[in-house]
C-alpha cells in the first residue's frame, strides 16, 4: 500500500471528478492520502474532504504563494484550524524565489510565524523550497524544526542540500520529477536517500510521472514514482511501499489503514494535546 503525501484534492481540477479520483487511488492501492492547504479555504476543503472519507487526513497552512503579514484574527483561525482531529500536519509553508508572488521579506516572515504555529499545536510541518535553499536552512535551523519534524515536498536540490535537510531531521518527499530523464540530480537523491527518511507524493493535480507527463496528476499516478525509486534502489516496488508509507504514518501518526477511524481520531486528538507541553 502506498500513501500519497501531498495532494491538492481540493484542487478545481479535481471539480467534476472528484469522487473517481479518490476511488482509482484506492483502487491503485494508495490507501491514504494527505490533502494540502495552501491558504485558509483551502485548508478548510482540506479538512471537508478529510471529515468526508476516512483514508484522507489534512494539513492547514498558507502557501508562500498566498504569504501575507499575519493578522491576529488569521492566527487564531489557523491555530483553530490546525486543532481539528483530521489535521496531521502544518503547511503547506515556505519559500518560492523562483516565482516570487510575494516579496521575500512577506515570505520569510509569514513561514516563521507559521513555524511558530505549528509549534504551538505540536504539529510537523510540510515545507514548500524553490531556489531558496540557503534561507529555507537558516529559517528551520533557527526555529528548531528537529522538535516537530517535517517534509522537504516536492524535493529539488542536490545531495548536499539534502544532507543538510536530513542534519535537521527532516524527511524528503520525491515527486514526478523523478521519472523524467533529465532528473539526474533527483534520481540520484532517490538512491542516496537512506531509505528510513523517504516519502512520495504526487502534488497533483501538478507535475504527473512519465508516463503521464503533461496530463493532470492523481494520487493513483503515486505508483509510477514508486516503481521509478524502486528501479533506481534496484528492491521492488512493495519494498518501497512499505517502507514510505511506514515513514509517512511515523512522521504524520497516521493510523494503520485497517484501524477503526474515530478511535484513531481521538488517539490523534489526545496524543497532540500531550505533545504541547
Ligand atoms: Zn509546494
Ligand atoms: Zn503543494
Amino acid at each position: 500500500m502506498f500513501v500519497d503525501t501531498h495532494c491538492h484534492l481540493d484542487s478545481d481540477d479535481f471539480d467534476n471528478d472528484r469522487k473517481d479520483v479518490i476511488a482509482r487511488a484506492k483502487g491503485a492501492g494508495v490507501q491514504q492520502i494527505v490533502a494540502i492547504g495552501i491558504d485558509v479555504p483551502s485548508s478548510k476543503q482540506a479538512i471537508a474532504l478529510a471529515e468526508e472519507n476516512g483514508e484522507i487526513f489534512a494539513t492547514v497552512g498558507i502557501h508562500p504563494h498566498n504569504a501575507k503579514v499575519l493578522t491576529f484574527e488569521d492566527i487564531q483561525e489557523l491555530l483553530s484550524l490546525g486543532g481539528k482531529p483530521q489535521v496531521v500536519a502544518y503547511g503547506e509553508i515556505g519559500l518560492d524565489f523562483f516565482r516570487n508572488h510575494q516579496p521575500q521579506s512577506v515570505q520569510v516572515a509569514c513561514m516563521e510565524e507559521q513555524l511558530n504555529l505549528a509549534h504551538q499545536l505540536g504539529l510537523p510541518v510540510v515545507i514548500h523550497n524553490r531556489q531558496a535553499h540557503k534561507e529555507i536552512l537558516q529559517i528551520l535551523r533557527k526555529n528548531e524544526v528537529w522538535r516537530i519534524g517535517g517534509a522537504m515536498h516536492c524535493f529539488s536540490g542536490d545531495w548536499s542540500f539534502a544532507k543538510k535537510c536530513l542534519d535537521l531531521g527532516l524527511y524528503l518527499s520525491i515527486a514526478g520529477p523523478v521519472t523524467f530523464n533529465k532528473s539526474q540530480i533527483l534520481q540520484e537523491l532517490a538512491q542516496n536517500c537512506p531509505l528510513e527518511r523517504l516519502l512520495i507524493e504526487t502534488d497533483s493535480p501538478f507535475l504527473a510521472p512519465v508516463p503521464k507527463r503533461g496530463k493532470r496528476n492523481e494520487p493513483a499516478f503515486l505508483v509510477y514514482t514508486a516503481e521509478k525509486i524502486a528501479s533506481l534502489r534496484k528492491l521492488s516496488v512493495a519494498d518501497i511501499a512499505r517502507q514510505t508509507s511506514s515513514n509517512a504514518r511515523r512522521l504524520f501518526k497516521l493510523p494503520t489503514p485497517d484501524e477503526s477511524s474515530a478511535a484513531i481520531r481521538v488517539n490523534h486528538k489526545e496524543h497532540k494535546g500531550n505533545l504541547r507541553f
